[in-house]
């Protein structure tokens, strides 16, 4: 069995956005408060978190996360990366070395934005994150547990999802191809970013993402990476069955 913890499910401004008065941003339903998307699976006995989201800390601490055995990156946009500091206190805590994955372009703007991590390693751990990056190019395993990279597009910006047996998470595409598409047949549980009802250039709307979801057709799917355009609520009674919007602290599991 895999399960997901939804850390954060908002789009790249959170909700409620500073200085917003809609509906949305001022809505009652704790369902509607999104920080910044990231999550942490427990698959084949090891804890993966999925991106360094610009709420780590407040994250962790929610949920009561002290340790990781390794760090997926999906892509290297603020929202994602904003908590990579926050990283080394997960260093400081198990007194070694924490592994890290993304993509080639991905890897190289990570070097770049936090390019004090990668440099004069310090003789103790907490400092600064203490990190061996490797750069996916196919799967690839941590510790026994496989890991499967789903490539997808996010305008032009390559971005990685990951397939943890049979439950995939993917987040930040506009486009699914259909070689990916095909890595994700057979899955239990799926999540899909979906920002809004109406279009945009970089992320799937509500419908492009249902259509994606139908399509696959595992057991259930969330969707996450919400803007406040879209009230939980609403979102619910938008979706068929076997989709539901995601809310952080959210924890969803694949059939044992
Ligand atoms: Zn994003
Ligand atoms: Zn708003
Ligand atoms: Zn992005």
């Amino acid at each position: 069995m895999t399960d997901l913890t939804f850390l954060g499910t908002g789009t790249s401004n959170g909700v409620p956005m500073i200085g917003c008065r809609c509906p949305v941003c001022t809505s009652g339903d704790p369902r509607d408060r999104r920080s910044r998307t990231s999550v942490v699976v427990r698959h084949g006995g090891v804890t993966l978190l999925i991106d360094t989201a610009t709420e780590l800390r407040t994250q962790a601490l929610g949920i009561g996360l002290d340790h990781v055995d390794a760090v997926l990156f999906t892509h290297a946009h603020a929202d994602h990366t904003g908590g990579f500091d926050d990283l080394r206190r997960f260093n400081e805590l198990a007194q070694r070395h924490l592994a890290i994955y993304a993509g080639p372009e991905t890897a190289a703007l990570l070097r770049h934005k936090f390019a004090y991590a990668f440099e004069d390693v310090f003789p103790f751990y907490g400092g600064k994150p203490d990190l061996t990056l490797h750069e996916v190019d196919g799967p690839f395993g941590i510790a026994g547990a496989e890991i499967v990279p789903i490539p997808v597009w996010h305008g032009k910006t390559p971005v990685l999802g990951y397939r943890l047996g049979d439950l995939a998470y993917v987040t930040d595409a506009k486009d699914v191809p259909a070689s990916s598409r095909g890595l994700l047949t057979g899955v239990d549980v799926l999540v899909l970013n979906a920002l809004r009802e109406r279009p945009h250039p970089t992320h799937l709307s509500l419908p492009e993402a249902v259509e994606i979801v139908e399509e696959i057709g595992p057991r259930e799917a969330y969707l996450t990476h919400i803007s406040h355009e879209l009230g939980h609520r609403e979102a619910i009674d938008l979706l068929p069955t076997g989709i539901l919007p995601a809310h952080d602290g959210l924890t969803i599991r694949t059939c044992p």
